[in-house]
């Protein structure tokens, strides 16, 4: 398994600690808010490496958090807290968001197929591990208290700058074009590990410490969780390009220097989705969400084609023309699948090749387009039998996960699918010819039956209740 390691600026042989088995952290998501389409690439990507892993033959031990607490609106010590200005928008308790936000990022993960990682752990429920390990960072001389905070002293990290790739003047220029500079720093990269000074003096999640009643720093938490579930020698980290300075930066600074030795060899970042302004985010123009790519009539699996369709390492651009064309295409292969003949007959022959040449794919630094390629080339090759075609497919599908094969069941789905459809162009031609009465009596009648129509600009989609 080959992956490109933002720590060493290079594709490298992946090679675990310990035989046969990965450990794996992936931050979790701020849960403020409703997960943007964004966000989802990057656990899609995970999503997809954790399973690439399983299919090479590893065991995968993965741990993720939810960040119900810290995380600023600057990924620094800057700005408002995320998670108190979403009680606020919402007029509900932090608690409340945080649950609300929780189960709707686990929602739009199902839809999406990702499966969830076997430890989570919200961030609130650790404080006791984030005290115990700096109140040795304080004894060992890497952190400092100053104006009621604790601080993590980046002068005393081994190598503070490597994952980033960043210098001490990069930072000077950021920090002069700043607002907020914190006088409390003794370096203008030093970090909050406890925030007790805080300018959230009403902050609903505080809990007492040894330095007066706060909260955590943001960075704290995945190296307290990791290091809680994983031990103190991790494989591989993951997240979005944005998370490697400050957050995975910090994390290596702490972990490292609370553990005393190199904490985790791998570091993989998956890049953004953009929209067509540029960098996608949760408060500019439309807010892109599962739920609205379902409103419009999108089968969630399409959009993850859409993001399989390009490498991991490569900016993608959101736009619904695009994402037309991957439904077209998801469509049209499903139907190809479909129409295999089930009647049991394996022929053996090929069936190494294929998937050597997957396991190929997948170590090649996790290239998803080959997959895909895959399995259009397995559908072409008239050496194989129908039957041996939906086995390689449905092997293949166990790292894909875009429901290639259609179950017997499902197939009645269609029948129900191109009834609706019948109904919908019936409605429509009864609108076109002023008979509402004939309009409404059809809705009626779907609506009966459980299925409501959704009317928009781009025309009438539907949803089965
Ligand atoms: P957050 O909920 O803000 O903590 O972010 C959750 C994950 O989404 C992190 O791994 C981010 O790096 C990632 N992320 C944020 N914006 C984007 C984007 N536009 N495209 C892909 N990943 C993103
Ligand atoms: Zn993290």
């Amino acid at each position: 398994m080959k992956l490109y390691n933002t720590l060493t600026k290079q594709v490298e042989e992946f090679v675990p600690h310990e035989e046969g088995v990965v450990r794996m952290y992936t931050c979790g998501p701020t849960v403020y808010h409703f997960a943007h389409i964004g966000n989802l690439r990057t656990y899609i990507f995970e999503d997809i490496l954790e399973k690439s892993l399983r299919y090479l033959g590893y065991d995968v031990k993965r741990v993720m958090n939810i960040t119900d607490v810290g995380h600023l609106t600057s990924d620094g010590d800057t700005g408002e807290d995320k998670m108190e200005k979403g009680a606020l928008r919402e007029g509900k308790t932090v608690y409340e968001i945080a649950q609300f936000y929780t189960d709707a990022f686990f929602n739009d993960c199902e839809a999406l197929n990702i499966k969830k990682p076997s430890i989570i752990e919200p961030a609130s429920h650790h404080i006791d591990t984030y005290i115990k390990m700096i109140t040795k960072m304080l004894e060992d001389g890497y952190a400092y208290i100053s104006s009621g905070n604790v601080y993590f002293d980046v002068t005393k990290a081994k190598d503070y700058y490597q994952l980033s790739g960043r210098n001490k003047d990069d930072l000077m220029v950021g920090v002069r074009d700043t607002v907020e500079e914190d006088k409390a720093k003794k370096n203008p990269a030093d970090f909050v590990l406890w925030f007790t000074d805080s300018k959230f003096k009403n902050q609903d999640m505080r809990w007492d410490s040894p330095w007066g009643i706060g909260y955590p720093g943001w960075h704290i938490e995945c190296s307290g969780i990791s290091g809680k579930y994983l031990g103190e020698y991790l494989d591989i980290h993951c997240g979005g390009v944005d998370n490697v300075f400050p957050h995975h930066t910090n994390e290596i600074a702490q972990s490292e220097a609370y553990f005393g030795h190199k904490w985790c060899n791998y570091w993989v970042h998956g890049e953004h989705l953009n929209d067509k302004t540029g960098k996608m985010s949760k408060s500019k123009g439309e807010f892109l969400t599962v739920s609205l790519l379902k409103e419009k009539g999108y089968d969630p699996l399409v959009y993850r084609y859409f993001c399989l369709g390009s490498h991991y390492r490569k900016v993608l651009t959101f736009s619904y023309e695009a994402l037309d064309q991957v439904n077209q295409a998801y469509q049209k292969l499903r139907k190809k699948i479909q129409k295999l003949d089930r009647t049991p007959n394996l022929k053996e022959g090929k069936i190494d090749f294929y998937q050597n040449a997957f396991k190929e794919a997948i170590s090649n630094d996790l290239n998803t387009s080959s997959m895909l390629t895959l399995v259009y080339d397995v559908l072409k090759d008239e050496e194989l039998t129908d039957f041996t075609k939906l086995y390689l497919i449905e092997d293949f599908d166990k790292v894909l996960s875009l429901n290639l094969i259609i179950e017997e069941e499902e197939e009645t789905n269609e029948e129900l699918e191109s009834y609706i459809l019948k109904r919908i162009e019936d409605r429509k031609n009864a609108k076109q010819n002023k008979n509402f009465e004939e309009a409404d009596s059809i809705r009626n009648e779907l609506l009966e039956k459980g299925i409501r129509l959704i009317d928009s600009r781009e025309g009438t989609t539907y949803e089965i209740l």
